[in-house]
Parts: structure tokens; C-alpha cells; sequence
């Protein structure tokens, strides 16, 4: 049984304190005690940091890796994920599977792609991609023999055939595991390796790796909060350990940023993110994300890139916020027959099935994101899902084995007793009850009304008795009633991982000023400078943190 008010806030608390305060560290640096010299100093222990540091060391680097989060609660977005990589057969055509790829990296891709005029910084690392995401797997059973994978058939072969004209290649995603894979909705946060899945099967196996790697230092606690100048070129990194210190590391090769992404930043979340600044995005991600990679890449003139598509996992939007940022949890019922999506005046606007496990998902952030210019309000942001109680007998509410919940950061149970007494999901004895408590939402500023809300769900039920939905087409297999006291409501958002803005890179990964030079011995790799800006067939992320992580290690070793 869970105990949600002291596990909510402890770790709260715990999270809270370990966000630095950048603004804080503009002071003199002077004093900082000399930590040693290295080839390579990594800033932060993610999947992309972990890559690049073993690889690196393999190539006989020695290397630093600055983490700011302390060890025993060491919990990186990396581990909060569903641990789906990609890791294509072995025999794959390269240069297709290349081709693929690159008109996977921007919105006009494919487009560009036919004319010949793609950027060559992206052909360089989506021919890299090819190359080394094959062999992924192997990779990862060379750091931990033990590691397994699991595969899914619907995460097999190549998704994007309306952009993509070519052969269905078999892109193949694998979900990390150790034993026998069950599922994403149990949560297998510290449990013994062999009971270890999803993210935490992956962070395992990459923490056993470093682990192994004796020419690779771990400085747990520690902060990096400034990039040390030299002749022209970083020559370092400073940080704060978890007794204040300020601590110096010297790189011979160069630094690389592997900090993770912004969300939890909400200057950074303001400035990169559409929508208004105070849009409803939820997250279920890891608070460390503060965006520190890209303040200390704008420290030394690197320059930003911007996304062009969002990939959206639904999340339930919960009034806590840490650092101004709304914490989410992510869905698994969106979709499912007996519940339908309305806007804040109680209407539907999409159909619902679409919003399943397919291409749509990297879409409904535009059609959330519609502006009203009557009301000049965002109508449907934040969206409400509506069920009722025969759909919360059968259907799993969230994915607890993945985000926010994993670590108890949000303490939340499938049967909603915590959700509902905390006011993140709302229930009532009738549908009239329901409205009003929609409107007495902090999201909802009274706009939704009784009459609307129960217009809506009986048109959408007399359309299930005839096992249609006139309005939207949705797929008859997922429309069943929504009829059965209770009803329940929850703001429905976006959980974005964020693999979309951060920092400009070139082909080696080497940090760029925004007039496109290297930013000399500065170089990044996973979420803080991300390669795939566009889609990506299911394991895109932790793939390219991996392939981006282990190529900037080569880099730096010479290797590449
Ligand atoms: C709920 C959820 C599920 C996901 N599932 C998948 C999936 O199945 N497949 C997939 O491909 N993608 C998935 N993603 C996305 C994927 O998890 C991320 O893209 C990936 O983990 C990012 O890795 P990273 O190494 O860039 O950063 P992170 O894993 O976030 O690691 C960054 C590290 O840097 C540290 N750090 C930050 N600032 C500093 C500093 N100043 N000094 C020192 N250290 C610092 C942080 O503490 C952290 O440990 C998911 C995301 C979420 C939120």
C-alpha cells in the first residue's frame, strides 16, 4: 500500500534540492579546487552521457562524468523511460536504412531527400545512425552479458510510409529487460536485475558498463554550473559538489554536454516550446531536466535549434508543478472504448481512436495547441478525458512502469483513490455533478457547462447503440457507452520528451555558434542537442542517445 502524502513530498523535496540554481553560480570561480585532469569531462549520466563515457574510455580516454543527481537517488529521464531502443537487423541495406532515417530528422525531409538537397550534417549522422544501430543490442549485452531484450511486433517494422516511400524496413525496437519482459504498466524501480524492465533494465545494464570502465571517474553530487575558457576553446568544466565545493576538471580532448533536456526550466520551456508560455504542458520526466547543457552551451555562444514536431504521449496534467512546470502522468487509456476526449466547453473535436498507438500521436499537440481568436484562449488546453466507471474496471488508467510514477515521484493507483482524493481526476454521481466540478477546475475557468457535457455524451452514446460516430468516424471497435455511475473527468496534456529543441550541433556533434562555428573542445550528445527533430518509429530517443552518446566517445578518442 502505498502511503502518497509523505512519499509525494519527500521525494519532492529530495528533487527540489537537487535542481541547481544557475543564476546562483554567476559568482567568481576563482577558488575552485583543481579535481584533476582528464581527456574527456561528461556532464551527465544519462543514456547519452553513459555512451559517450564508456565509449570513450574503451578507446582509453580517461574521463570524468560530472552528475549532478546524488548516487543513491541517481534517477535520470533514461530511467524513468520505457526503455525502448531501436536496433535494426544486422543485414539491413545501410544506405537505405540511411535514407530512411534522414527523412525521418526534419519535417520537409522526404521532400528534401528527392531533390538531393539535404543537409549534409544530417546525411553524416543519419549514416552513422545506420551503422551502429544495428549493432545496439550486442552492445549493450557486451557491458552486461545478463542485459535481455524484449520485442513487440507492432514495434517491428518502419511506421512513417506516408512520408516514406521505400521498403518497410525492419527497424525493430527492443524493450529492455533481464528476466521475462511483462509489461510497461508495473514499475521495477530498484528491484533485484533480475526482476528489472523498461528504463531501468537499460539504465542498469549502462551503470554496469561504467561500472566495469576503471578510467572513468563518477562524480555523484556534482553540478556543473560553468564551462572553463581557454585559449579559444573550452578547456574544462566547473563544478559544485554536494558539500558546496566548487571543483575544477580539466579535458585535454574536449566537453561534452549530455545534461538531458529543458522542461522542468520554465524560461527555457517559455522561450522553445509553442504555444503560450503558460500552455498546459504536463511531464512526467525527470526534474534534473533543467536545461543546464543549454545555458552553459549559450555561455560559450553556442547557438539553439528549434523542433518542428512534437511526439506526444498523453498525460494526465496535475496541479503540482516543480520549478513551474506541471508535473504529468502518462496515459495508457486514451483511445479505448467507454471514454471520449472534449474541449473546455464540453465538445468533442477529434476522434478519439486515431489518438491510439500510431503516427497521430506526433500530430495532437496542433490540434490542441488551436487558438481560438473569438475568446483569444486555447480552447482545448488542456483537454478532458471522460469515462466512466465500467471503463475504470477494465482499462489500466496510466503506464505506471514508465515517468513519474516509477520512482513514486507521483504516487498514483489504477483504481484512482489517490488521483481522485487529491483532485487530479474528478468523479461524480452524475454527469451535471461532473461538469460543475469540471468548471470549478483551476484549467477550466468555468467554461464547461451541464448542458454541454451531456449533450455531448448522448449523442456520442445514441451513435454506440448504432455502433457509429457520425461526428468523427471514430473506429467502431473502440466505441462502447459512457453511461455508468460514477463519471470521471482528468486534464488531459502532453508528455513531451523533448527530443526536439536544445543545442545546434555539427556532424561530430561539436557544438556550433548560432553563425554555424565550432565551438571549440565543446561538443553534446541525447536530449540537450537532439539529431531527430521531427518523427521517429518507436525507440527513437533512447536510440539516438545511445548511437549519438557512443559516436561523440569515438569522436573524441579520434576514432571517427
Ligand atoms: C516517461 C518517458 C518515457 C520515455 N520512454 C522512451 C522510450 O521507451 N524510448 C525512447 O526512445 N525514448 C523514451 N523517452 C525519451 C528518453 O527517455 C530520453 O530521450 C532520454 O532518456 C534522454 O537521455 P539523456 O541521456 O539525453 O538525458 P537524461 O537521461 O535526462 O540524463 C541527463 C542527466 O544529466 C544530469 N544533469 C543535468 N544537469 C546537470 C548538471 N548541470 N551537472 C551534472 N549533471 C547534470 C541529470 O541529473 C541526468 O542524470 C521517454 C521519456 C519519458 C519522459
Amino acid at each position: 500500500m502505498i502511503q502518497p502524502e509523505g512519499l509525494f513530498r519527500r521525494n519532492f523535496l529530495a528533487l527540489s534540492l537537487c535542481l541547481p540554481a544557475l543564476a546562483e553560480s554567476r559568482d567568481a570561480f576563482g577558488g575552485a579546487a583543481d579535481a584533476g585532469t582528464y581527456d574527456a569531462v561528461i556532464v551527465g549520466l544519462g543514456a547519452a552521457g553513459a555512451a559517450a563515457a564508456i565509449e570513450a574510455a574503451d578507446r582509453g580516454l580517461k574521463v570524468a562524468v560530472l552528475e549532478k543527481q546524488p548516487q543513491a537517488a541517481h534517477c535520470p529521464t533514461t530511467r524513468l523511460s520505457s526503455g525502448i531502443y531501436q536496433c535494426p537487423d544486422k543485414n539491413i541495406d545501410a544506405e537505405l536504412l540511411q535514407k530512411y532515417v534522414t527523412a525521418t530528422y526534419v519535417n520537409n525531409g522526404r521532400y528534401l531527400l528527392d531533390k538531393g538537397e539535404l543537409d549534409p550534417v544530417l546525411t553524416e549522422l543519419s549514416g552513422v545512425w545506420a551503422k551502429t544501430a544495428p549493432q545496439t543490442t550486442e552492445w549493450l549485452q557486451s557491458l552486461d552479458p545478463d542485459f535481455r531484450y524484449a520485442s513487440d511486433s507492432s514495434y517491428t517494422v518502419s511506421r512513417f510510409l506516408n512520408i516514406w516511400t521505400g521498403t518497410r524496413l525492419k527497424i525493430r525496437s527492443h524493450i529492455a529487460t533481464y528476466g521475462k519482459w511483462i509489461d510497461f504498466l508495473h514499475p521495477t524501480f530498484g528491484l533485484p536485475k533480475a526482476k528489472k524492465m523498461n528504463g531501468e533494465a537499460l539504465y542498469a545494464c549502462l551503470q554496469e558498463g561504467i561500472r566495469k570502465r576503471r578510467n572513468i571517474d563518477v562524480y555523484y553530487g556534482c553540478t556543473a554550473r560553468k564551462l572553463i575558457a581557454g585559449d579559444g576553446a573550452v578547456e574544462g568544466a566547473e563544478a559544485l559538489d554536494a558539500a558546496g565545493r566548487r571543483l575544477s576538471f580539466r579535458a585535454k580532448k574536449g566537453v561534452v554536454l549530455a545534461s538531458g533536456n529543458f522542461v522542468f526550466n520554465e524560461a527555457l520551456r517559455s522561450a522553445l516550446l509553442p504555444g503560450s508560455c503558460d500552455f498546459p504542458w504536463a511531464t512526467a520526466g525527470s526534474p534534473s531536466n533543467t536545461g543546464d547543457g543549454i545555458l552553459l552551451g549559450l555561455s560559450a555562444g553556442a547557438g539553439i535549434i528549434g523542433t518542428s514536431v512534437y511526439f506526444d504521449r498523453f498525460a494526465a496534467l496535475l496541479t503540482e508543478k516543480i520549478n513551474g512546470t506541471r508535473l504529468g502522468v502518462v496515459l495508457d487509456c486514451v483511445g479505448k472504448p467507454g471514454s471520449i476526449i472534449v474541449d473546455n466547453y464540453g465538445r468533442r473535436y477529434i476522434s478519439e481512436s486515431t489518438l491510439e498507438d500510431s503516427e497521430q500521436h506526433f500530430g495532437f499537440f496542433h490540434e490542441m495547441l488551436t487558438f481560438d481568436m473569438s475568446t483569444l484562449s486555447f480552447p482545448r488546453a488542456p483537454s478532458w478525458l471522460i469515462f466512466d466507471h465500467s471503463f475504470l474496471l477494465k482499462t489500466p488508467i496510466a503506464t505506471l512502469g514508465e515517468g513519474s510514477t516509477v520512482n513514486a515521484t507521483v504516487p498514483w493507483d489504477q483504481n484512482l483513490t489517490v488521483a481522485v482524493e487529491r483532485g487530479w481526476v474528478l468523479a461524480a454521481a452524475s454527469v451535471a455533478e461532473l461538469a460543475a466540478k469540471i468548471s470549478a477546475h483551476p484549467d477550466n475557468h468555468g467554461r464547461i457547462s451541464a448542458k454541454a457535457l451531456q449533450e455531448t455524451l448522448l449523442e456520442f452514446n445514441k451513435g454506440v447503440a448504432q455502433a457509429s460516430d457520425p461526428l468523427f468516424d471514430r473506429n467502431p471497435e473502440t466505441l462502447a457507452p459512457i453511461s455508468t455511475a460514477p463519471f470521471y473527468a482528468l486534464p488531459l496534456s502532453i508528455d513531451i520528451p523533448h527530443m526536439a529543441a536544445g543545442l545546434k550541433t555539427a556532424g561530430k556533434r561539436r557544438v556550433l555558434t548560432w553563425d554555424g562555428k565550432p565551438v571549440k573542445g565543446l561538443y553534446a550528445a541525447g536530449e540537450v542537442a537532439p539529431v531527430s527533430r521531427f518523427i521517429h518509429d518507436k525507440g527513437g530517443h533512447l536510440s539516438e542517445c545511445l548511437v549519438f552518446g557512443r559516436y561523440v566517445g569515438r569522436v573524441l578518442a579520434g576514432a571517427a
